[in-house]
């Protein structure tokens, strides 16, 4: 039997984009806090990913590197072992609903970025939102992409967004993150090669794609959100859900490291509960949550996961 495969990634969303999706103004934010990411949560993941002793995937977002500092945080990153993928160039929620040729560009200016910042082209694509179609899909294939890790095939994940974004819009700060199609409560949890068409189907596609880690049967997203903020027996009985799996895509945020007390403004603060979390917590627990994975599995980058995987889907 082949060897179980985990795979860490984390999203290196700045702060920004949390304004876009909870409706408040940038201008919240302080030349220090647009620049956490990079100067606080990257050496922190670097860190704890070097204490455990594992490789990781950071998704970085085009513009995002246009940061002081934020493209020498990558090199750095990247010249540690740690795959840098595309998570295009704006982190546009509303991606899937542009014409092809604007989603073709939002991924080459991504990946020019990163290429710019690091030297190596990215081989994976994060959608924003995690929200697929086919022309967002078609654009993965195009550009010879390997694998994209974007289907997030969770039930209650998909239930607190749709509340979150009604009580918004009562409060007429409409957020800028959009509803996926409930098709993607169907989409499958285990690696798979898409459907271009409907890509959460299965098909033919040539670039796989590697869902993010949800439960079986109740579909119980196992993010680094629930696993840094959830009563810890429930976070190690997900666990143990999953442990059937021939592949585990344990999916983080940059902010799932930060926390109020590191110049993050108390405006976010209030509307993304996670960051009233000590990261001293945060960062404990996702090192044992690593460990468990270096336990039960070879623990690889995303791309050489989709290499090892390629031959049997
Ligand atoms: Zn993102």
């Amino acid at each position: 039997m082949a060897a179980r495969l985990a795979s860490i990634s984390v999203d290196l969303d700045s702060l920004h984009h949390y304004c876009r999706i909870h409706g408040l103004p940038e201008t919240v934010l302080d030349a220090r806090a647009r620049a956490l990411v990079y100067t606080t949560a990257v050496p922190r993941l670097r860190e704890l990913l070097r204490a455990v002793g594992v490789p990781g995937t950071f998704f970085a977002i085009g513009e995002d590197l246009a940061e002081a500092g934020a493209a020498a945080a990558l090199r750095e990153a990247h010249a540690a072992g740690i795959e840098a993928a595309n998570h295009s160039f704006s982190h546009d929620y509303a991606l899937t609903r542009r014409s092809p040729e604007s989603i073709r560009e939002e991924l080459a200016r991504g990946e020019e970025a990163i290429l710019a910042a690091t030297g190596a082209r990215p081989v994976g694509f994060r959608a924003p939102g995690y929200t697929l179609n086919a022309a967002l899909y078609a654009a993965t294939v195009e550009r010879g992409y390997l694998y994209g890790s974007s289907t997030f095939p969770a039930a209650p994940y998909y239930a607190a967004k749709a509340a979150v974004m009604g009580a918004l819009a009562l409060t007429g700060r409409p957020s800028r993150s959009i509803l996926d199609s409930p098709r993607v409560l169907l989409a499958p949890r285990t690696p798979y090669r898409p459907d271009p068409a409907r890509p959460y189907q299965r098909g033919t596609g040539a670039v796989l794609e590697l869902p993010m880690a949800v439960t079986p049967g109740v579909r119980f997203p196992f993010i680094g959100t629930f696993a840094t903020t959830l009563p810890w027996p429930a976070v190690r009985a997900a666990w143990c859900a999953c442990r059937g799996d021939a592949f585990f895509n344990f999916e983080l945020h940059a902010v799932d490291v930060l926390d109020a007390a590191d110049g993050v403004p108390p405006e976010l603060v209030r509307r993304q509960r996670d960051l009233r979390v000590a990261s001293a917590r945060k960062l404990e627990r996702l090192a044992a949550i690593f460990r468990w994975l270096k336990e039960d599995a070879d623990v690889v980058t995303l791309r050489v996961a989709a290499e090892r995987l390629a031959p049997s889907l």
